[in-house]
């Protein structure tokens, strides 16, 4: 059966676009949808990581996509939670993180498939962040998760996202969503006063400010993805993704990107709040 036929058009797209220009992304976290569709989608995205031929990867043909495709990929490596426990054994987590840096077996790159996540308690994925954070060009990440609320904002801030279903993905607050609508448009607008009064909204208010800082993200990914001939996945703010990507360049929305994904690692260390709205302000 051709993997590929399952998932909805959009969905295929998206992978696409992170395939796109022989590029091949070292983090992917999807979410949503069904236990088996995730798990269906990650060996299909690891698949096309090993077989190594970009935009026309999986080519179907070659040694690394025949033992993907029989599971017995000796660098496609599965890491979840025992059968008998609740959740992640930290010296399994701490492990892999050790082998991550060890070279792939038979193909360029190897990836570690990590499922459910959201069944690895923070110790543990704050271990994960810090692979994430510095991978090795040969080692890359899919994980998979019920939905993006198991997984630490960090580690959030380090992956692309593939969202399947609509229902089952993070719910964010609307105020959340209507700060980060006004700030899309300040970016967008060339009045200082603009981004001014949108940061402003924030507040100090950090529940709502970790929230609009991760919708960013997702948006500017979305935004890079629309670049790239993808779709955007955000739904309700996928006129924001398109509004980014039509008034800035590619490094633009990676730059933009960096500083918000900054910005919210620093919120793990009880930051200033006016001093994060006013960098906020000056650097988007
Ligand atoms: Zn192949």
């Amino acid at each position: 059966m051709n993997m590929e036929n399952i998932f909805s058009s959009e969905i295929i797209t998206t992978l696409n676009s992170l395939f796109s220009d022989g590029r091949c992304p070292h983090a992917v976290l999807i979410d949503g949808g069904s236990a088996e569709d995730r798990q269906m989608l990650s060996r299909l995205t690891a698949k096309r990581i090993v077989c190594g031929k970009g935009e026309n990867s999986p080519c179907n043909e070659c040694e690394n996509c025949r033992k993907a495709d029989e599971n017995i990929h000796p660098d496609i490596i599965t890491v979840a939670r025992p059968d008998d426990k609740k959740f992640f054994v930290k010296s399994d987590v701490k492990n892999m993180v050790a082998e991550a840096y060890l070279t792939p077996n038979d193909a360029l790159k190897k990836v570690y498939i990590i499922s459910e996540i959201q069944q690895m308690n923070e110790e543990s994925q704050n271990l994960l962040l810090k692979i994430l954070e510095e991978p090795p060009h040969y080692t890359a990440f899919v994980l998979t998760s019920q939905n993006a609320n198991g997984v630490i904002g960090t580690v959030l801030s380090r992956v692309v996202r593939l969202r399947l279903g609509k229902n089952n993905g993070v719910q964010f607050s609307e105020n959340a969503v209507e700060v980060v609508k006004k700030l899309t448009s300040a970016v967008c607008s060339p009045y200082e006063y603009d981004k001014i009064q949108a940061t402003a909204s924030l507040d100090g208010n950090k529940k709502l400010t970790a929230e609009v800082l991760e919708l960013m993200v997702i948006v500017l990914r979305d935004a890079v993805a629309l670049k790239n001939g993808g779709a955007a996945l955000a739904g309700e703010l996928n006129k924001q993704s398109k509004e980014i990507a039509d008034s800035n360049s590619v490094k633009n929305i990676l730059d933009m990107c960096d500083v918000v994904c900054g910005l919210h690692r620093s919120l793990d260390n009880n930051p200033n709040y006016t001093l994060l709205s006013a960098v906020l302000c000056a650097k988007l």
